[in-house]
């Protein structure tokens, strides 16, 4: 049956396209989703009329008059994603907080919720009961039913194994394999994913179209920790088990500085805000790490030393970029990524790092290798993390609860 098969994949494909493309452009007419997606009139009047059926999508008859020029007058139905089809509950784990945004299936947020959790106190087992409970009260607080709630996606810092849906290790918690899609999928009854932070920081590039859909863009976090997020060709890499990108806890010095994973020598040991301010501080490399982020106001001073000329503050930004680029160039000479984008707060001190950074993979990078290679800063104003983690959920119910559980039913 191997037709069937193919065509069931290419209908399931337009389908996620035909979504993607209302995701990205809005409430669109017809003839716009043609246009945008290359698909035939008649392939676009199916795929619309079963979408319509299932309720994902709905019509938008107020939006006619502004559906352009030269159609101005007539009646043009807009088509857009049903907000109240579905919704999704995102969750991010940090040190001591766990952060809650529960989104629409048009991507809107229409609650959040910050809890103060002792993450480091609590042993495996009575972390994971308490995430339940706080999810339980979130769902409460916001009086969404069972039926509404279609999927629950966790970003945690550090290395995530999505396949058993666990936290291998993180700076959040002092223990391992802290468990989290399955007593979530216990208690709801709904799909529950679980990735890493900088993973969903990629992802809500991709889905803001940050990053080009074709080639390799490696996204880097700096700031409390060093993270990256490897996009292949329009899609997060995730590896084997989630832990791809583990860019951080590359090790950059053997048996050198201490870092928060309790190996030695890791990049982020030189490159991370607490690495930066150790180095500066002229610190021994054995000096226990902070359980918690250096506080911006500390850092934005170390960076104003440093531009008025404090040597030790130059230093440390120096060996910081030294670190980073030095990483990313193995990383360009394994996988030839035609771009780099660096994001995060760490990149506020950009111009007393990036020379380093350029500096180290020009030493260590052939030529050819780097001659096309783009490195550019995104600055980040506001929580890509929460919002990557939206933008993952919405791509699996487009994938999962719309195109396959409805496409098989319909068969
Ligand atoms: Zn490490």
């Amino acid at each position: 049956m191997r037709g069937k098969a193919d065509s069931d994949l290419v209908r399931r494909q337009n389908r996620m396209l035909v979504l993607e493309t209302l995701r990205f452009h809005g409430p669109s007419a017809r003839v716009d989703i043609g246009r945008l997606t290359g698909l035939s009139p008649a392939t676009i009047t199916t795929i619309t009329l079963q979408l319509l059926q299932e309720g994902a999508i709905v019509e938008r008859a107020d939006l006619a008059a502004t559906a352009g020029e030269g159609r101005r007058g007539r009646p043009v139905v807009s088509l857009g994603l049903n907000a109240e089809a579905a919704f999704l509950i995102a969750i991010k784990i940090s040190i001591g907080t766990l952060e809650y945004a529960l989104a629409d299936y048009a991507g809107q947020i229409r609650a959040r919720a910050n809890v103060t959790v002792p993450t480091r106190r609590l042993s495996a087992q009575d972390f994971s009961k308490r995430l339940v409970f706080e999810t339980q009260k979130f769902v409460r607080d916001n009086v969404i039913t069972r039926n509404q709630l279609a999927q629950i996606n966790v970003a945690a810092q550090g290395v995530t194994d999505n396949v058993n849906g666990a936290v291998g290790w993180s700076p959040a918690f002092r223990v391992s394999g802290v468990a989290i899609t399955g007593p979530l999928a216990d208690a709801f009854g709904v799909p529950c994913t679980l990735a890493n932070d900088a993973n969903m920081i990629a992802e809500g590039l991709i889905a803001r179209k940050a990053v080009a859909t074709h080639g390799t863009t490696a996204c880097v976090f700096m700031g409390y920790g060093i993270g990256m997020g490897l996009v292949i060709d329009g899609a997060v890499y995730h590896g084997t088990s989630g832990s791809s990108g583990e860019f951080g806890h590359m090790n950059h010095i053997p048996s050198g500085a201490l870092c928060r994973c309790g190996r030695r020598g890791c990049l982020e040991a030189y490159a991370s805000d607490y690495g930066i301010l150790r180095s500066a501080e002229n610190l021994p490399d054995d000096t226990p790490c902070p359980t918690h982020a250096v506080e911006p106001e500390v850092m934005i001073a170390l960076e104003n030393a440093a531009r008025r000329g404090d040597q030790n503050a130059v230093a440390a930004f120096k060996t910081a970029g030294a670190a980073i680029g030095l990483g990313l160039a193995r990383m360009i000479a394994l996988l030839n990524p035609d771009r780099i984008v660096l994001s995060g707060a760490g990149t506020r001190a950009l111009d007393l790092i990036e020379p380093a950074i350029r500096e180290a993979i020009e030493l260590s990078v052939a030529e050819p290798l780097r001659q096309n290679l783009v490195i550019e800063t995104l600055p980040i104003d506001r929580d890509m993390i929460i919002d990557g983690t939206i933008d993952a959920a919405l791509r699996q119910m487009d994938a999962g609860l719309y195109a396959t559980t409805q496409a098989m039913a319909a068969e």
